[in-house]
Formats: C-alpha cells, structure tokens, sequence
C-alpha cells in the first residue's frame, strides 16, 4: 500500500507544519466573529493551530491571528478560544483511544 501525503498546514502559534487532522482551524466568518472550527468546514478566512493552548497564547501576544485576519481581537475573543481549544483537546483525546 502506498503512503499518501496528508494535506499539511502550519501552525500561526509555533510555526510547525503538520498534518491538518492534527491541527485546529480557526475561522473568521463574514460576521467577523472568531471561532474554532473542528470541522474544518466553516465558511471564511481559516487559520491553523496545533490543539495547544501554549500556541494559543503565543499568537494572542504576537498578534499573529489578528494579522491574518487583519482585524482586532479582543480579549474575550482569545479567551473564548482558549476555553472551547481545551474542550476540542478533550474531544480529540477521546476520540483517539
Ligand atoms: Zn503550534
């Protein structure tokens, strides 16, 4: 059987390439609000991030995903985020047992 490539995409927090099933989209929708998508099927602006919070953190203080989205971000927004990326991690490390 032959290996085939997955899709890989880079982390905005770290910068690692990984395989898109092993990172979480952040999507900008034409409402402008910020969400994570696990389906990876939201309309709007994507962005990745490894299930990490410490990821997170680092593109809320270099304003990473305010520039890709290039629009402001306020703190209950990162903080929003945070709190559904930890729920999405739980899931995931359920899943995956
Ligand atoms: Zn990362």
């Amino acid at each position: 059987m032959q290996k085939r490539k997955p899709p890989v995409r880079m982390c905005i927090g770290c910068g690692a390439h990984k395989d898109k099933r092993e990172l979480i989209r952040v999507v900008r929708n034409k409402e402008g609000e910020i969400r994570l998508d696990p389906t990876g099927k939201m309309a709007g602006r994507g962005a990745y991030l490894c299930y990490d919070v410490s990821c997170l953190q680092k593109c809320r203080k270099t304003q990473k995903l305010a520039r890709s989205f290039s629009c402001q971000i306020p703190d209950e927004v990162y903080d929003g985020l945070e709190a559904q990326l930890l729920k999405e991690k739980e899931a995931a490390s359920v899943a995956a047992e």
